[in-house]
């Protein structure tokens, strides 16, 4: 049975979207239909709001709708510190540890393993962060994979004429994790960020 183009048309458009899957998106597809007509046009209409008012902040990266952002206008951060994640959601989680520092925001689209240049990312405004002399430390908050690791090491070279220190987040085994269900890389990096227990 072949379904009406414009249904068929908008499972394709929701397949496109990460973890839908061509039965989530059918089901999606004939909710949206069955939904009052003005909220489906809100959810369109936010597709488009946010697509045209939503932008990279030009000093750090982050995804908003002032520019420079709320984060790079608060004179209540700490200058000295910098840190340096791949996406704006990684930001948000980092806020919620009451992180008071600032932050460079890398946007990161693609894997390095697809052939990428990491001369192609555009890291012009966080070299100019790094001269400015105010920054005292860097935090690579990377996520632990391959594409973090290389990254880690290119920006701290990037780094190194500025002599701002260089630290990353420690990795290790995650709270309620289990010892013995740890990978090796995982605990090999939770022996090496080892620390003082304080009595
Ligand atoms: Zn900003």
């Amino acid at each position: 049975m072949r379904l009406a183009r414009p249904l068929e048309n908008l499972i394709d458009q929701l397949l496109k979207l990460p973890t839908i899957g061509p039965k989530t998106a059918q089901r999606l597809a004939l909710y949206i239909l069955k939904m009052p007509e003005n909220e489906a046009r809100q959810i369109a209409q936010a597709i488009i709001d946010a697509r045209e008012k939503v932008a990279p902040c030009s000093t750090c990266g982050m995804l908003t709708d002032v520019d420079p952002c709320a984060i790079c206008q608060d004179q209540g951060r700490d200058q000295r510190l910098l840190c340096v994640t791949e996406e704006t959601s990684d930001v948000i989680a980092l806020e919620r540890t009451g992180f008071r520092g600032r932050y460079f925001v890398l946007n990161k689209n693609f894997h390095l393993m697809d052939g990428f240049n990491l001369d192609d990312l555009h890291l012009a405004p966080l070299i100019d962060q790094l001269a400015s002399g105010k920054v005292q430390e860097m935090v690579l908050a990377l996520n632990p994979d391959i594409d973090g690791e290389v990254l880690s090491r290119y920006l701290a070279d990037l780094a190194r004429p500025y002599q701002v220190r260089v630290t990353r987040l420690a990795h290790g085994l995650p709270v309620g994790g289990d010892i013995e269900f740890a990978d090796e890389i995982t605990l090999r990096r939770a022996l090496e960020g080892r620390h003082d227990v304080q009595p």
